[in-house]
């Protein structure tokens, strides 16, 4: 009862996350970062896929029937207007997200596709299906 057991096992578990530190060959940070990324990325996923499925429903005019009025017909074609170009910027999106996930899965994650740098992490946090650094998308 003379030693405070808390003192001890503090140092003891400090000197255990230095071992793992250490004995890992990755970076825990960036390791978990490409974890994030990736889960990110299956969300974002999920999440267009679900836009594109609503989109499809809309274009074939199972949520929308053709209304009565011109009015009412003309706002519904400006409407397929945008859903239009809303539906081939996801495509391309969830393109992105689909070559991203597989460059995790293949290691190369991160690596712009144009100059072979590394692609800035804040770019990556901004955007997680980025192809390119922030040079390159700008040079193009
Ligand atoms: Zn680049």
């Amino acid at each position: 009862m003379g030693e405070p057991p808390s003192i001890k096992k503090k140092s003891e578990s400090r000197s255990s996350i230095n071992k793992i530190k250490s004995n890992n060959k990755w970076s825990g940070m960036s390791l978990s970062k490409t974890k994030t990324s990736k889960e990110r990325l299956i969300a974002l996923k999920g999440d267009m896929i679900h836009r594109l499925s609503l989109i499809d429903k809309d274009k074939r005019g199972i949520t929308n029937p053709i209304p009565k009025s011109l009015d009412d017909q003309a706002v519904v074609n400006e409407n397929r207007e945008v859903v239009e170009k809303l539906s081939q910027r996801d495509k391309s999106e969830l393109q992105s997200i689909n070559v991203a996930l597989q460059k995790i899965m293949t290691g190369t994650y991160g690596i712009c596709s144009c100059c072979g740098n590394k692609i800035e992490i804040k770019r990556l946090k901004a955007v997680p299906y980025a192809a390119n650094c922030i040079e390159c998308e700008e040079n193009q």
